[in-house]
């Protein structure tokens, strides 16, 4: 529906139903017609915003003349049956809520990107399915989408112009659309956004599709569980033509990276590089310089213990585009699915996350700064060194009871979660013959795990 003053639609009934309707014509640029016996706010404002009328005194069938469209949203079946009527004899779309049989048109479930519109329906057979399905849609495309499709309206013209081969011109939306460009519009750069695709475009025009800017995403995978991925993260997953990931990323993460996407494992296992840290800097360079959008995923968060940074220098020295998506951190996940807190207002006022990896067969901590009880400790990789933990923290003065989980497998369907305390812990890990990832919680918390644990735990 366009603006033009002789176009309106024609709404009666002022419940909810009616306001949602005349919302949606108002913001479609059409007058809104309202014929009901009382307006709510809303609806005169809209009436006013629209240059529209009301009809308090119920609709006719002149009201009806020049009308483009007619909505009825009142509860009274008799009233929605003639209006009905009255609208198809005059061969005007009429829609009447709730009542398939006596519409000539539905109205979708919409998404509105606009100028990106996406339409949900079911034929009026299952509406609530239909917005179910769109509260999904509203989540995947963020509300940017708008943001983009404008920038690249703006540009469509001197596109056309100026790239005349039609696959080109394929390629070279492909690219706005899926590579930098799009990031920046979804992270509400867009002034960037159009600079991105004006340089494109004179590249394009310079030497054709060769020009294409690789893009390198850090992603953090996080600690096991595909559901405790962020939708950003999944999104770049799906997009990136290179994958690049750890062994700490589980199977069902890389599952939902693209399908056709190449796969590089540069894992690493303690002190067993399967490629060396440097080497895996230079490989993002080199792949984002080939024009290859490259998805560096790492397990849990890639800033936590993850040389996340070390790998962006590179890039940022090199001047590629780069993002950085976090994810659940093994201390989050591990602390969510074992029913440990890391802070509680009985037990600890803060959390430190610690390491336990050694250099030169050593750990690198001041025990000094980690007796304070009040604090929960969470060590990563501290498997290997778990012993010389608890007995430099005894040493050091904390209790010996000072209870203490560590986590193998966090979020996965094989989590084990074995509790002790600094005394303890160590034989009844070794009991039990655990295997890395594990995680390590030191703290008053852990005391809350008997209560609070949920995941895998079968209660009944
Ligand atoms: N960047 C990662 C940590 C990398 S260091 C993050 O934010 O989680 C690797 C260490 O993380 C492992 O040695 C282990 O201590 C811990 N870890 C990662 N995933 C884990 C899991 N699923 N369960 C337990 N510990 C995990």
């Amino acid at each position: 529906m366009v603006g033009d003053g002789w176009c309106f639609g024609l709404v009666v009934g002022g419940g909810g139903n009616a306001s949602r309707k005349a919302r949606l014509i108002a913001r479609a640029g059409g007058r809104v017609v309202v014929g009901a016996a009382f307006l709510t706010d809303e609806m005169q404002a809209l009436v006013a915003s629209t240059n529209g009328e009301c009809h308090f005194s119920g609709c006719e069938k002149k009201d009806l003349d020049s009308g483009m469209l007619v909505i009825c949203a009142t509860d009274d079946k008799h009233i929605n049956r003639q209006l009905s009527e009255l609208a198809l004899a005059q061969r005007l779309p009429v829609n009447v809520v709730d009542s398939p049989s006596l519409c000539s048109i539905i109205t979708p479930a919409i998404v509105d990107r606009s100028p990106l519109m996406i339409a949900i329906t079911s034929g009026g057979e299952a509406p609530v399915l239909a917005r179910q399905i769109r509260a999904k849609l509203e989540v995947m495309f963020p509300s940017s989408y708008g943001a983009l499709a404008q920038i690249a309206s703006k540009f469509r013209g001197v596109v056309k112009a100026s790239l005349t081969s039609g696959e080109q011109r394929l390629r070279f939306w492909q690219t706005v659309f899926e590579g930098p460009v799009a990031e920046k519009a979804f992270s509400g750069r867009l002034l960037e956004a159009e600079q991105g695709i004006q340089s494109l475009l004179e590249s394009y025009q310079q030497i054709g599709s060769a020009a294409l800017q690789g893009e390198v995403y850090l992603v953090g995978g996080g600690p096991g569980d595909p559901d405790l991925l962020t939708f950003k993260a999944l999104r770049l997953m799906q997009q990136a033509d290179i994958v690049l990931y750890d062994r700490l990323v589980s199977e069902g993460v890389l599952n939902l990276v693209r399908r056709d996407a190449e796969r590089v494992y540069v894992g690493k296992r303690r002190d067993d590089h399967a490629v060396a840290q440097q080497d895996i800097n230079q490989l993002l360079v080199d792949y984002a310089k080939q024009g290859l959008r490259v998805l560096r995923l790492k397990g849990g968060d890639p800033f936590i213990f993850g040389r996340g940074g070390e790998e962006i220098e590179l890039l940022a020295e090199n001047n590629i585009p780069f993002q950085v998506v976090p994810g659940i951190t093994a201390a989050s996940g591990c602390s969510a699915y074992s029913g440990i807190p890391l802070t509680h207002r009985d037990h600890a006022q803060s959390v430190r996350f610690l390491t336990g990896h050694t250099k030169d067969g050593r750990l690198d901590l001041v025990w000094t700064s980690l007796l304070d009880t009040r604090q929960t400790l969470v060590f990563y990789m501290g498997l290997v060194s778990l012993e010389e933990i608890c007995r430099e923290l005894i040493a050091h003065g904390r209790d010996n009871d000072t209870p203490a989980a560590l986590i193998e497998k966090g979020t996965t369907t094989n989590q084990r979660v074995i509790i002790g305390s600094l005394n303890t812990l160590t034989v009844k890990v070794k009991n039990a013959e655990v295997r890395a990832p594990t995680l390590l919680i030191i703290g008053s918390v852990v005391s809350l795990h008997k209560e609070l644990s949920w995941f895998l735990t079968d209660k009944s």
